[in-house]
This record gives C-alpha cells, sequence and structure tokens, in this order.
C-alpha cells in the first residue's frame, strides 16, 4: 500500500505542486487548506506523514501540530514543517510544537521527498527488514522516538 501523506497548504498551486511531486514519486497525497480541515482529516483516516505549512489562515501550523501531538492517535505522526521564515528562533519553534522536521520555501522538491523518506523510515518499525537468516528472538524492535 502507498504511504499516504497529508498536505496542509493553504496556497492552491504549491498544494497541487508537491501533491504533483509526491504522487509521481509512488505516494497517495490529500490536501487541507486549513488548519480545522487538516485536523478532522486526520481524524478520519491517519496519515503516514503531515507535510505541514506554518502560515495557515486562522489555526496556524505551529498549533494544529500541538493539537495533533496532544491527540493518541497523532502523538507519533511524522511532521514536517514547512515556513517561509529561516530565522533559528522560528525553527526552534516549530521543533519545539512537536515537528520531526523543518522546511524553508522555497523547498526543492527532491530535497523534499528525501526527508520525507527519511522520517518515514524513522517512523516505521523495522519488522520488514529483519534478516531471513536472523533468529526472531535476537530481533528486537527498536522504537524510534
Ligand atoms: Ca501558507
Amino acid at each position: 500500500m502507498k504511504p499516504y501523506i497529508l498536505i496542509v497548504e493553504d496556497e492552491a498551486p504549491q498544494a497541487e505542486m508537491l501533491s504533483y511531486n509526491l504522487e509521481r514519486e509512488g505516494y497517495r497525497t490529500r490536501v487541507a487548506s486549513d488548519g480545522d480541515e487538516a485536523l478532522a482529516v486526520t481524524s478520519e483516516e491517519a496519515p503516514d506523514l503531515v507535510v505541514l505549512d506554518w502560515m495557515l489562515p486562522v489555526v496556524s501550523g505551529i498549533e494544529v501540530c500541538r493539537q495533533l501531538r496532544r491527540r493518541v492517535d497523532s502523538k507519533h505522526l511524522p511532521i514536517i514543517m514547512l515556513t517561509a521564515r529561516g530565522e533559528e528562533t522560528d525553527r526552534v519553534r516549530g521543533l519545539d510544537s512537536g515537528a520531526d522536521d523543518y522546511m524553508v520555501k522555497p523547498y526543492s522538491p527532491g530535497e523534499m521527498v528525501a526527508r520525507i523518506r527519511a522520517s518515514l523510515r524513522r517512523s516505521r518499525p523495522v519488522s520488514a527488514m529483519r534478516p531471513w537468516n536472523m533468529p526472531v528472538s535476537l530481533w528486537i524492535w527498536r522504537p524510534t522516538r
């Protein structure tokens, strides 16, 4: 099954471009154009990862991130925060709110895909990666966070 990425972005052209690039890489995507929609959509079907824009109307990306982290079903959901701000204090605030990673706009689609891949690798259990010759007793599932 294709990994499902939720894109939270109010600027339609940017959301479409990212969605296009991710689907071309084999991901399934859905776009939410504001924070409330993002929270509703996440309850409906848990995404494998969220790309969350900081600058959203009404509820900011930071607040969406905090709310997702407070909920049991999205506590460990990988979140990549997206923003036009590049200040260190903003980066720290983004990570403090619970984001796993941070990308400054404009970003390269190639780097975004690489970061998503890395985030998914960290968040997924390694069950599928047990070497064929390793006894189950020696294979220990290690949570990454
Ligand atoms: Ca925006």
